[in-house]
């Protein structure tokens, strides 16, 4: 969370932290960070966080989700705990937890060719993987074996990993772009 409000302030953006409805109500676009999803849905669903969160993507709102953000923003979520619910917007079914013991954090140069080059520095923490993306959906990027690690719908962005621990800024700068066409009404 630090890291992306960090990495989002360099690039002129005004961060506040959203906890309450309150404050989501004032933001142009939201980041749901990695950590722990049925955690942070559990959360959600007690800070009445889950019905705003959904009406504000259903109107629109730009959101950037990493990891476990983007489990929650998955309309379909695979190998979650007992009653885990996500926020949905994007029509994907993410499988958490999909790479396993032995690779359960990695750090890879992986190619995206929306952003161009140089490959963006990608690093995995008991990351999730795109196993469906439906029509609406444009893939980003895929590992070399096609696992989908990056999606885009409309201004819904997510990824399997943590661009924001390498300094890596494509990603937040095109969530932003969506944030400035969200403010302007576009
Ligand atoms: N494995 C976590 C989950 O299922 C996601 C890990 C992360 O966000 N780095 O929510």
């Amino acid at each position: 969370m630090r890291e992306h409000a960090a990495l989002l302030r360099g690039l002129g953006a005004d961060v506040v932290h959203v906890r309450r409805p309150e404050e989501l109500a004032t933001v142009q676009g939201l980041v749901i960070p990695g950590g722990e999803s049925s955690v942070i849905d559990k959360l959600a669903r007690s800070f009445g966080m889950q019905a705003p969160i959904r009406a504000a993507i259903a109107s629109g709102l730009p959101v950037y989700g990493t990891c476990a953000g983007l489990i929650l923003l998955a309309d379909e979520v695979l190998d979650g705990i007992e009653g885990q619910q996500s926020f949905g917007g994007m029509d994907i079914s993410v499988r958490r937890n999909a790479f396993g013991r032995q690779t359960e954090s990695f750090e890879t140069a992986l190619d995206v060719p929306t952003l161009g080059d140089p490959p963006v520095r990608a690093t995995f923490i008991r990351a999730p993987i795109v196993e469906r993306a439906g029509a609406r959906v444009e893939v980003l990027a895929t590992l070399p074996d096609g696992g989908i690690v990056a999606v885009e719908q409309g201004p819904l962005i997510g990824t399997s990993f943590h661009p924001e621990v390498d300094g890596e800024t494509r990603f937040h700068e095109r969530f932003l772009a969506h944030v400035v066409d969200h403010a302007a009404g576009r």
